[in-house]
């Protein structure tokens, strides 16, 4: 039997009820806070809000917002609010040296986090019958242990992959007839890939679904994944700072992914002035987790762009839709699944004597994303034999790697072949075209 719903009460819960049930929690989170993370309190006493003041989801705008730089300031336990005795676990985003942000969870946190990865693998049509490949990364990074941890509530045969070594993957996948694929969207289509150059078929495999996220892809690379591995594609969202995957995932609908409004509420502002946008605008998403214990976020800025829908949808779910985020309101890149910001770059080329005169390319070949970075060599360096710049190409690409964790091909070039800009320096060409 097909089980359509996790927890149908809450997923189909009317609107109103809904929205009181956010209400009630935002309350209690709020008072939590203040009552708990010197921070917060600190913070709203700026704004001159105190928790008598939020009575409801209407009074939400009261509170400040929160972004990625509070996160940092508070590392690592800022924000913490609980004792760290009542902590379970951490994880921490796949951002790098300086830009790390943790956060911490309950075993609540981690159950109801698991409750919503739930959510979505029953929405991918998974039951207690399938065999779910989890191949996103384990570790700190929350893919792994999100989705292993939802398989695992649903009830079905768990194969803790982890990333890499395609192979042994694709042995397992026939071998023991995984049915569900859960990875970013890029190596599914790898995965796609290594299966046709190994002679498979689309219909070889025992696999029906695949839910992949953690980085944007378009509507053409899901129709590629869904052709190459005969199955169909659904996309997952969230962040390590939201508890990670799950925050809103696709139903069979696939027109946008429903928010687990149960557990957050999301806005839409206006990046620029922090207005709040009516419904239906384009604007950065805004999250407040209402039943976080250890790390909870009121108005977390996530600086993607996206647009929410209330509009009906055929699957029977109540929760606001959120599209596919149509870029950041930062600089943010993410490159095979790494946040990646151009400053981290600058950095390193300026602590290895090369001038600020760079371009960073991005671009997306065979469905794996590749990184260059174009540097002038200082006029002092300039030099003739090929041999020593290619060298310093090395160490270069060698101290950025450190930096991000992922490796880029480095091309010094002579001084001033850079093009100048007389605005804003284009530093970042992104060819991927993922919006
Ligand atoms: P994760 O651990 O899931 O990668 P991070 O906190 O490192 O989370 O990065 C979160 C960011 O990844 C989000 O703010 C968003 O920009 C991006 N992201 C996550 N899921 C998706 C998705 N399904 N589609 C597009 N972007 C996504
Ligand atoms: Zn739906």
């Amino acid at each position: 039997m097909e089980r359509r719903y996790y927890q149908p009460e809450i997923e189909t819960m009317p609107l109103e009820k809904l929205r009181a049930l956010q209400s009630e929690r935002l309350v209690r989170q709020v008072r939590h806070v203040y009552e708990n993370v010197p921070y917060y309190r600190a913070k709203m006493q700026e704004k001159g809000v105190t928790p008598d003041d939020i009575r409801g989801l209407e009074d939400l705008p009261k509170l400040p917002f929160l972004s990625k730089a509070d996160l940092r300031d508070g590392y690592p336990y800022g924000l913490l609010a609980v004792p760290l005795s009542d902590c379970v676990r951490i994880h921490s985003t796949s951002g790098t040296t300086g830009k790390r942000v943790v956060a911490f969870y309950t075993q609540n946190d981690v159950d109801l986090w698991e409750d919503c990865v739930a959510r979505a693998i029953v929405a991918a049509g998974g039951t207690r019958d399938d065999v779910v490949q989890v191949c996103y990364g384990y570790g700190l990074f929350t893919g792994g242990s999100g989705l292993h941890g939802g398989s695992h509530k649903v009830g079905c045969l768990t194969l803790p992959m982890s990333s890499g070594n395609t192979e042994r993957q694709i042995q397992f996948m026939m071998d023991l007839g995984s049915t569900i694929l859960c990875c970013t969207p890029s190596y599914a289509a790898y995965i796609g890939e290594s299966l046709k150059e190994r002679g498979y078929k689309p219909g070889d495999n025992k696999l029906k679904a695949g839910i992949f996220g953690a980085e944007p892809w378009t509507e053409e690379m899901r129709r590629d994944i869904e052709a190459s591995l005969g199955i169909k594609a659904f996309d997952i969202y969230g962040l390590t700072e939201t508890s990670g995957p799950g925050v809103a995932f696709e139903c069979e609908e696939q027109r946008g992914m429903h928010i687990n409004e149960d557990h957050f509420i999301a806005e839409i502002i206006d990046p620029d002035t922090g207005e709040v946008l009516p419904e239906g605008s384009k604007g950065e998403l805004v999250f407040t987790s209402i039943t976080k214990e250890a790390f909870p976020l009121l108005r977390y800025r996530t600086r993607d762009i996206c647009v929410l829908s209330r509009e009906k949808c055929s699957c029977g779910r109540t929760h606001v839709r959120m599209s596919k985020p149509m870029g950041r309101s930062d600089d943010m890149l993410i490159i095979r699944g790494v946040n990646v910001f151009p400053s981290q770059i600058e950095t390193v080329l300026l602590n290895e004597g090369y001038t600020p005169n760079y371009q960073i390319v991005v671009d997306r070949v065979n469905n794996s994303d590749t990184l260059d970075v174009y540097v002038e060599l200082p006029p002092e360096k300039f030099s003739d034999t090929v041999r020593e710049v290619s060298q310093w190409e090395k160490s270069l690409a060698s101290a950025i790697t450190t930096m991000l964790g992922i490796k880029p091909i480095v091309h010094l070039v002579s001084p001033k072949t850079i093009t100048r800009s007389e605005g804003k320096a284009v530093r970042v060409v992104d060819k991927r075209k993922l919006v």
